[in-house]
């Protein structure tokens, strides 16, 4: 971190802000030129609060130069994470995970279906929301602790271990007693911080949403609060963020893969459902995600679309999706990957 001494600024003050700085750890070196004096922070500066350094009278302006995550960064970490759960490897150089399923759970018939459905056209994950974040307090809310039970004994009858969404503190409890292998953090709750932090106590993967209009440095930010409170096994997921194109539903970041992978060992996920917000589109995006190295897919499966009581628009039928996985996989065949 570099910090540009204010021109009009006291000794006293500067030696004061040098103090204050070392105070967290830190070494300072001082480099003077004409007209300007500079100071490199060295260590650990992650915990050094820079609007607090901005609002400092001798102070001119702050640059990071590392970033601000540590845990989540593959600087620290060269190594892919791959994560085991119930046998299924995510993150794994080979072999790609496809999370399918319904956004809501409705029924036992349609849970249970859907995921035999899927389960034969190869995905490896069951999706299923039971406690809903909608955008209007009339709309469909989820079967709740219901929705957990049908998904359970939708895993009972597959064997398909699932995701699903966690929108509160108070709820981690009965995920726990379900056994949820994998917990969703919705892109609405992605900077609920004290959701997170509690998300770090427990040892469990976090599939963890990106926000609507979040930054990729902010995403790895809220990974990073799940990974400090010592659950380090968080799943990053691009599902489409807001732009000024009003066609798709949200637009897909498709450069959030390299992009992250750059930055992050952590494995990532791309949503195309939630992205385009329309079912044709689903299939073009999922071959886009696999190209631009993705490690898993999560796609919307409905039985009935047209009568689904959340996101049905951008669901595609069982059949559908059987067809689109075969495609899927010539595509990351040719990446030498599997699906
Ligand atoms: C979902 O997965 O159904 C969902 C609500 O996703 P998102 O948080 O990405 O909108
Ligand atoms: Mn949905």
């Amino acid at each position: 971190m570099i910090i540009v001494i204010s021109q009009g600024a006291t000794e006293e003050a500067v030696q004061k802000l040098i103090a204050d700085v070392q105070d967290l750890g830190l070494d300072v070196q001082g480099i003077s030129g004409v007209g300007a004096r500079i100071l490199g922070l060295v260590g650990d500066t992650s915990a050094v609060d820079i609007d607090a350094l901005n609002a400092n009278d001798a102070v001119e302006k702050v640059t990071r130069v590392q970033e601000p995550f540590k845990k989540a960064n593959r600087k620290f970490h060269p190594e892919n994470s791959v994560y085991d759960v119930k046998g299924i490897k995510i993150g794994d150089k080979q072999k790609l995970v496809v999370m399918a399923g319904p956004c809501s759970v409705e029924s036992e018939e349609q849970i249970v279906g859907i995921a035999q459905d899927i389960k034969k056209a190869g995905a490896t994950f069951l999706r299923g929301g039971a406690f809903k974040p909608r955008t209007s307090p009339y709309s469909f809310q989820g079967l709740h602790n219901d929705g957990l039970k049908l998904l359970d004994i939708a895993k009972k009858e597959t064997g398909l271990p699932i995701v699903t969404e966690l929108m509160d503190i108070a709820h981690i409890e009965i995920f726990e007693k379900f056994d949820v292998d994998v917990i969703q953090v919705g892109a609405r709750n992605m900077q609920n911080f004290e959701l997170l932090k509690e998300l770090g106590r427990i040892n469990r993967p976090i599939l963890l949403k990106r926000g609507l209009a979040n930054t990729l440095e902010e995403l790895l930010m809220s990974a990073e609060y799940i990974m400090a409170g010592g659950n380090e096994q968080v799943i990053l997921c691009e599902r489409g963020i807001r732009t000024f194109e009003p066609y798709t539903r949200n637009t897909l970041d498709i450069s959030a893969v390299p992009a992250l992978k750059k930055l992050s060992h952590l494995p990532i996920v791309i949503d195309p459902s939630h992205a385009a917000g329309i079912n044709w589109m689903v299939e073009p995006l999922a071959k886009s995600a696999i190209v631009a190295g993705a490690d898993g897919l999560m796609i919307e499966v409905h039985n009935n679309p047209k009568k689904a009581l959340s996101d049905g628009a951008q669901s595609i039928t069982p059949a559908e999706f059987a067809g689109t996985m075969e495609r899927l996989r010539k595509v990351a065949a040719v990446e030498d990957r599997t699906i």
